[in-house]
Order: C-alpha cells, then sequence, then structure tokens
C-alpha cells in the first residue's frame, strides 16, 4: 500500500513524486510508457526563463515559478540544466517600444542588451533586448529520467480507478495497484475523471536538434526559441499547432518555419538536423497551471443541480485525489514550485494557493453548461 501513487512520469509527474519522497512519502511514480518523459516532457526545448510584461497575474505567477525552478534545477540535477542565459528580443519594432515598460517589471536579475553587444554574442538583433543570465534551458527527458530514478518507478497503463473503504484502486490491463492518495499528472490526456471544467486542452508542437559548430554561448528567444550550443548541438523550438489531427496536417517539414526564423537570428549555416521532437502541450482555460484537488463533478450534477443556475454551493472534492496539469508551454518552469505546493497540501494538509487551485474554474463552468 502506497501513501501517494502518481500518474504520469512526464516533468508535472516527476517533481510531485520527487517532492512527495523528499517528505518521507512511500510514494510510486506510474506511467504507461517504460521510460519517463515520452509525453509533451519528451518533446520540449525546455527552455526556462521568465515571462516578461506588465506585470499582470499570469507573469507573477510564471516569475515566482521561473525563481523557484532554476534553484531547484541547480541544488538537485545541475547536470541537467544549462545556466546558460536567455535573451528576450523584441518581436519587432513596436514590440521593441514596450520593452522600457516592461523593465520594472522584470523580476529576476536582467540586463539591457545593445545592438553591438548582441552581435558580440553572434546574435543578429539590433533592437534592444533583455538578457536573463540565471535563465537557461533543461536536457528534458534527461532530467525527467533522472528524478524518476530518484523514487520507485513503474510501468503501469491505468485504465481506471475506485474508490473504497478511504483506499484507491488502480485497474491496469493485468493488475491493481493500491493507495492512498493518487496524483494525475497525466498531461493532455484525462479520461479518468469528469474533469470538463478544468478545460485541458493539447496544443502540439514541434522543435529539432541541429548539429552545428556555432560558438553560441547564449540562449535566446524571439518569436521562436534558439539554444545555445551545448556540445554541439543547439535546439530550436517550437511550432504551435492548433489542428486537432495534427499529424494529418503537418505537410513533411514541421520544422521548416522555424528555420527560417533561426536564420533570422543567428548564423545558421552549418545547422544539420539532428532529430524531430513532436508532443502535446496541455494548457488551461485561463493559461494558469491546475494544481490540487479535483472537483466530484457527478456528485455535484447529481445533488446540486442549481449550481448551474448560479448557485454559490460548497464543492465536494474526490476524496484524496489530486492534479497537477494545464502547464502549458512552460512545464520546465512551473513544475517545481507547483509539486512543492502539491506536496505541501497532501502531506501538511496547507492551503492551496487560490491563483492555481482548479476550483476557480468550476462555477465559471457550470454557468456555461446551458440545459444541464
Ligand atoms: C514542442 C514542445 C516544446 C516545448 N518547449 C518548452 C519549453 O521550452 N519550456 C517549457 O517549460 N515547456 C516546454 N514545453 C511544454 C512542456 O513540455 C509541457 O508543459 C510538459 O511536458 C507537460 O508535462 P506533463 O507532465 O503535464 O505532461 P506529459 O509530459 O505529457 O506527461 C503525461 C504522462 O502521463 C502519461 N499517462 C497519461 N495517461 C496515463 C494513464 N492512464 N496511465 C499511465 N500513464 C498515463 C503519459 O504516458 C505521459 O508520459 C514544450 C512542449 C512541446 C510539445
Amino acid at each position: 500500500m502506497y501513501d501517494t501513487v502518481v500518474i504520469g512520469a512526464g516533468i508535472a509527474g516527476c517533481s510531485t513524486a520527487f517532492m512527495l519522497r523528499e517528505k518521507g512519502q512511500n510514494v510510486l511514480l506510474v506511467d504507461r510508457s517504460s521510460y519517463a518523459a515520452t509525453g509533451g516532457s519528451g518533446a520540449a526545448g525546455a527552455f526556462v526563463s521568465p515571462k516578461i510584461g506588465k506585470g499582470g497575474p499570469l507573469q507573477v505567477l510564471t516569475n515566482e515559478a521561473f525563481e523557484y525552478a532554476k534553484t531547484f534545477y541547480l541544488h538537485y540535477f545541475p547536470d541537467y540544466f544549462h545556466q546558460t542565459g536567455v535573451i528576450r528580443m523584441p518581436k519587432d519594432e513596436e514590440d521593441a517600444k514596450k520593452f522600457a515598460e516592461y523593465a520594472i517589471y522584470n523580476r529576476s536579475q536582467f540586463e539591457m542588451l545593445d545592438a553591438s553587444q548582441l552581435q558580440e554574442l553572434g546574435i543578429e538583433e539590433t533592437l534592444e533586448s533583455f538578457l536573463f543570465p540565471e535563465a537557461g534551458v533543461c536536457d528534458a527527458p534527461e532530467l525527467c529520467n533522472a528524478m524518476a530514478d530518484r523514487v520507485p518507478f513503474r510501468q503501469f497503463d491505468v485504465k481506471s480507478l475506485t474508490f473504497e473503504n478511504g483506499i484507491w484502486q488502480l485497474l491496469g490491463s493485468n493488475s491493481s495497484l493500491f493507495t492512498r492518495n493518487i496524483v494525475l499528472a497525466t498531461g493532455h490526456e484525462n479520461v479518468l475523471f469528469d474533469m470538463r471544467y478544468m478545460g485541458v486542452r493539447g496544443t502540439w508542437g514541434s522543435r529539432g536538434d541541429y548539429y552545428s559548430k556555432l560558438p553560441l554561448e547564449v540562449s535566446m528567444h524571439k518569436k521562436i526559441s534558439v539554444s545555445a550550443n551545448i556540445g554541439g548541438i543547439v535546439k530550436l523550438g517550437a511550432t504551435h499547432v492548433k489542428a486537432k489531427s495534427p499529424c494529418m496536417v503537418c505537410d513533411g517539414r514541421p520544422l521548416a518555419s522555424l528555420e527560417a526564423q533561426a536564420k533570422t537570428m543567428v548564423n545558421a549555416d552549418d545547422f544539420v538536423l539532428k532529430e524531430t521532437f513532436c508532443g502535446m502541450r496541455a494548457g488551461s482555460k485561463d493559461y494558469v497551471p491546475l494544481v490540487g484537488k479535483v472537483v466530484d463533478t457527478a456528485y455535484m450534477i447529481e445533488h446540486h443541480r442549481n449550481v448551474f443556475r448560479g448557485a454559490k454551493v460548497p464543492l465536494k472534492h474526490l476524496e484524496n485525489l489530486y492534479i497537477l496539469n494545464g502547464i502549458g508551454g512552460r512545464g520546465f518552469v512551473f513544475s517545481p514550485l507547483m509539486a512543492a505546493w502539491l506536496s505541501a497540501l497532501i502531506v501538511e494538509g496547507k492551503e492551496m494557493d487560490k491563483r492555481v487551485d482548479p476550483d476557480r474554474l468550476f462555477l465559471k463552468w457550470c454557468r456555461k453548461q446551458k440545459g444541464a
């Protein structure tokens, strides 16, 4: 019998299992694959940098998570986090005008770089840009697997979940597991419960690793991201494809747009494609992560139908069931802090930060279910 079984060994699940283990729990991490990071996390370029903007709530949260993530990776997994620095360049002249305004909202250490400083770094940009020297890039699958190595891990495809007498049973094809708590970290696939209110959606993306001798020491982001040259490899990422069947609309050259953009940023003459990665990012309705307890939607529908007419009734949650999802295009930025918060809720009963609690979406969703 486990204290907690974490379902899904992407960066969300690996971080959560790692944190729970650090807190002394008897935890098991499971995935339908025999390795960690075969979902969206394996495809990620895994750039870890602050968000720029005018200090909106998502920026504030992202930057809190960034500060936590870089410290966490450097402390526990320094081999898989390269603190190359990340330069944020304006997308165009219009965007450049906003940078002076954005600067006051940069909470992380940063410098302004002008055209000559950018050129010295091998970057073909004339507009003033931010350099975040503490930002960097992770080796995504290696990092997830290093985390998974630090906790008991088992290949297990969860088909369904049942709850009886305070114990969860995970049913697989041929066997079962028993646990007190469950964490769902299943990325864009959420079929184990009715979680429509969270509105988790997948956005497909592709990116590439390129062989290159370009002496690029800093990573950068404009419309796309280009990594520093790490061991003869430069990463380009990533596309955003909204199509329902992205493989069907792919023209066989998913990286063409990235390569064209990269040429406007650095000298990409010697780039030779080594490997293409594709995967799904799972985002929430409001782009804010979903971390905490899960509402028992079936119960609410049966017992509180007035909730669909706007009544504010107390929410009933599925017992000892938790989620970490909706981390979108910034899974490697958000996961460590979100996992720290979730493990504090599970182990110490610490209240979840309201900004990420999925409850925020339930009543809004109910009001939209006309005729429910
Ligand atoms: C092309 C691309 C580029 C990206 N670039 C960046 C970036 O630069 N920086 C950044 O921070 N983020 C980036 N991301 C986003 C990041 O990858 C995601 O936010 C992150 O992978 C989400 O992690 P996750 O653990 O929630 O989901 P996933 O990694 O998808 O993991 C979910 C896991 O759950 C397992 N699973 C699902 N259902 C079951 C079941 N029933 N039983 C057992 N196992 C199950 C799956 O097998 C999978 O392994 C990028 C994503 C893509 C696709």
